[in-house]
């Protein structure tokens, strides 16, 4: 059965996207730490990070740095913590988090959004990383 990520990459299930291109998808996490938070996933479905061939893992860091840089641009933090996590979803993921201090990047601290927060903010990264 596909993961829930696939069914994001298959258009079966909506999400914010933020970036996207050949092998790897980027959007905004749906229950978030902090505004922007982003996830960047593979195409390619593989649970843990570690199976990942070799070239796929460093594009997908190459590709969440692009991701993370064009979210540093447009949104107001000290950092974009970089995290990877695989409890829930069984399809690799990297968390893009922006960050002022620690609490942010703890994974009990949520934050609300509305529906116009997460498709504003996933523009402005959206155009953010167009323009890198
Ligand atoms: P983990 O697997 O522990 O790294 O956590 C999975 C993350 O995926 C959580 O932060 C969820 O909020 C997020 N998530 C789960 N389903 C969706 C979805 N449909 N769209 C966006 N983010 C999701």
């Amino acid at each position: 059965m596909s993961t829930i990520f696939t069914k994001i990459i298959n258009h079966e299930i909506p999400c914010y996207k933020v970036a996207e291109d050949e092998n790897f998808l980027a959007f905004l996490d749906i229950n978030p730490n902090a505004r922007g938070h982003t996830l960047c996933i593979p195409k390619q479905e593989v649970d843990d990070v570690l199976d990942l061939d070799v070239d796929s893992y460093k594009a997908l860091m190459l590709f969440s740095r692009k991701v993370a840089k064009s979210m540093k641009n447009v949104i107001e933090c000290e950092k974009i913590a970089i995290s990877i996590i695989g409890l829930e979803v069984p399809h690799v993921h990297v968390h893009l988090i922006p960050i002022n201090e620690m609490r942010d990047a703890n994974f009990s601290n949520k934050i609300n959004l509305s529906k116009d927060d997460f498709s504003d903010t996933a523009k402005l990264i959206s155009n953010s990383f167009s323009s890198i």
